[in-house]
């Protein structure tokens, strides 16, 4: 960095640019550090952005991975509810607990494909999405009705 900057110099750089993005006017970070008005609106125009496209970058995918442990979070217990609605023959229970785990596969998948920045995600070939596939059709072995319905049902939605 420039050491003509005495904003990125500064011992409380962070602070500054904390301030800076917030509401706080170039005068009041300035008066309240010290500093020159022009030197916090050279910082802020020049060196600021740079800073802020990566800390934006890392949020993103600090949330992301939020969102994507959440679901798997949430998948599980879906299944496991399948599961146990399979057991005790609870069929509208197990067919909601599908619909649930789809969707929650559509979400994963969506950000899946955030996280891994490609243009697309082939959900057919997810690790997550065979997973729910085997699980679907072995719990639905005895119904082959539902089954057929919730099949065509996930390969509209893999290949849409
Ligand atoms: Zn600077």
């Amino acid at each position: 960095m420039p050491r003509s900057c005495t904003i990125c110099a500064h011992p409380k750089r962070e602070e500054i640019d904390h301030h800076l993005v917030g509401d706080s006017s170039n005068l009041s970070v300035s008066s309240l550090f010290g500093v020159s008005e022009s030197a916090i609106r050279r910082h802020k125009g020049n060196h600021l952005p740079a800073k802020l496209v990566l800390a934006e970058k890392a949020a993103e995918v600090a949330e992301a991975d939020n969102l994507l442990a959440q679901v798997q979070d949430l998948q599980t217990r879906t299944l496991a509810i399948l599961e146990a609605a399979e057991h005790t023959q609870q069929h509208r229970t197990a067919l909601g607990a599908i619909r649930e785990a789809r969707s929650n596969l559509e979400l994963l998948a969506k950000l899946l494909g955030e996280l891994d920045d490609r243009p697309q995600v082939n959900v057919l070939i997810s690790t997550e999405w065979l997973q729910l596939r085997t699980t679907i059709i072995t719990a639905l072995e005895r119904h082959p009705q539902a089954r057929e319905s919730v099949l065509r049902a996930v390969e509209g939605a893999g290949s849409g």
